[in-house]
């Protein structure tokens, strides 16, 4: 049974009986759709050109799964360094948070892939081949034919293209943009589930931006639902001024509302400003601009929709919230710092062996207590490193290593057996405590010290 018409606590975008209004919103110029532009044209360029960009010789972001290896900028993370995800994760969530309880949706409106890829690549092919939104409205209403069936082909060869070159863009990132190119050079039988993977890509790319388009914000994305709790009457975000705007033309005298529909016409989600502050609202400032452009025809000041709070008082910054946001931000923040303070480019690991703690050999008639441990090295760097190992008492210790010094290749890590052994004679209860210090050759780096024990048991008294 289908609603009312008259029903009206529903989605913008889907209509009474529940099917999908399709919005055509009207195309606005005017200061904030200036600016977006600019950001959305860096955005898409950063998105774009960073595979391609190299650092001594390697791509300055690449997420290398099958390698688990990650490169950020010269730092190099591996599968290991997993916890250092959870604070990058918590700070961009905290971030978002503290951002949204201060201005809204801003995030969404200026910076969001959904937005960026939709307002200033696909709307701008859309416009391009099917002409303005009220060209476009029409073709949708009426019969098609020739010339508009082709402008539709046309369209959606164009969204093929782009979202195929995104895609594309965007494996780059995971495959390295030199290798990519190397695989696209061969036959795709070569490379079947990258092959697939990108083409399942591009198909979810053009669906999700050339078709679905802002119901993902209204109906999938699960931060558009929770904005309402991270909001309250200081937060600036786009608003209608009620208090200037009202009674509206149509609805008495006085206000500076002249009823024009302009904001809702450009409203990418199809929602009436007017109607207050509401979660399809993407914070997209379109409807500013439109009305702008109408307070300066009617020789009203701008700004009846502007960003603004709820309240009437002055805004208070420093609220509650924000503090408690700002403080679990900071948290954050210094975990992670901490956390990259401590992704050396070279590690060292000397760790007992799983086996017996000590053993007890005969050597030309010399008993010999032998400790077995593993020294496990790690090079993050980007070029080969040699370590020289050593003992700090060389005279009673004996040090036994396959290959000393070792080499470790960029990128690669090696568990080393190392054993050390004493003279039994010299063995004492408490053990002998030990300092194996590895020192990298060719390197100003300082000598790393670790420090040991080595156990067995002492001689037995005669
Ligand atoms: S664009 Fe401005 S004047 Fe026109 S309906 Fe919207 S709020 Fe009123
Ligand atoms: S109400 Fe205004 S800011 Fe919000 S989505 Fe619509 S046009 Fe954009």
């Amino acid at each position: 049974m289908n609603p009312p018409s008259d029903f009206k606590d529903r989605l913008s975008m889907i209509d009474s009986s529940g099917n999908r209004k399709f919005i055509i919103p009207a195309e606005v110029r005017g200061y904030f759709q200036k600016r977006k532009k600019i950001i959305h044209g860096i955005l898409l360029l950063i998105f774009l050109l960073l595979p391609w960009i190299r650092l001594n010789g390697e791509q300055i972001i690449l997420l290398d799964i099958t390698k688990r290896q990650f490169h950020f900028f010269g730092l190099h993370l591996q599968s290991h360094d997993a916890p250092l995800i959870f604070f990058v994760l918590f700070s961009m969530t905290m971030a978002l948070v503290l951002v949204t309880a201060l201005f809204g949706r801003v995030w969404c409106g200026w910076a969001c892939p959904q937005t960026v890829f939709i307002e200033s690549v696909y709307r701008k092919i859309e416009i391009w081949v099917e002409g303005n939104y009220l060209a476009r409205r029409k073709m949708r209403e009426q019969p098609a034919t020739l010339k508009t069936t082709f402008k539709v082909i046309l369209k959606w060869i164009l969204f093929f293209l782009v979202s195929f070159i995104f895609a594309h863009s965007f494996l780059a990132y995971w495959t390295g943009g030199v290798e990519l190119l190397q695989m696209m050079g061969r036959s795709p039988q070569d490379n079947q589930f990258y092959f697939w993977l990108v083409m399942g890509m591009t198909a979810i790319i053009l669906f999700n931006f050339g078709w679905f388009r802002e119901q993902f914000c209204l109906i999938v994305c699960p931060y558009g639902r929770v904005q309402s709790v991270l909001l309250d009457s200081h937060s600036v975000t786009v608003m209608y001024d009620e208090k200037r705007g009202e009674p509206r033309k149509g609805k008495g005298v006085g206000g500076d509302c002249v009823s024009c529909q302009r904001c809702v016409q450009v409203c990418p989600t199809g929602i009436d400003i007017r109607n207050g502050v509401q979660m399809e609202c993407i914070g997209c400032t379109a409807c500013i601009d439109a009305c702008d452009e109408i307070m300066e025809k009617i020789k009203k000041p701008k700004g009846l929709i502007r960003y603004k709070a709820l309240t009437e008082k002055p805004i208070r910054w420093f609220r509650p919230r924000i503090l408690a946001y700002s403080v679990a931000l900071v948290f954050s923040l210094s975990g992670l710092v901490f956390m990259l303070s401590h992704v050396n480019g070279i590690r060292a690991e000397l760790l007992r062996a799983h086996d017996n703690p000590y053993t007890v050999l005969t050597r030309d008639s010399q008993s010999i207590v032998q400790n077995h441990f593993i020294l496990r090295l790690e090079n993050h760097e980007s070029q080969n490193r040699r370590f020289q190992i050593s003992l700090n008492d060389q005279k009673r210790l004996n040090l036994i290593l396959p290959e000393n010094p070792i080499t470790i290749e960029s990128l690669e890590h090696k568990d080393i057996p190392l054993f050390i052994e004493v003279d039994q004679k010299e063995m004492t209860f408490d053990g002998i405590p030990v300092e194996v210090d590895i020192q990298i050759l060719d390197s100003s780096k300082p000598v790393m010290k670790k420090n040991i024990q080595v156990i067995g048991p002492v001689v037995p008294a005669s």
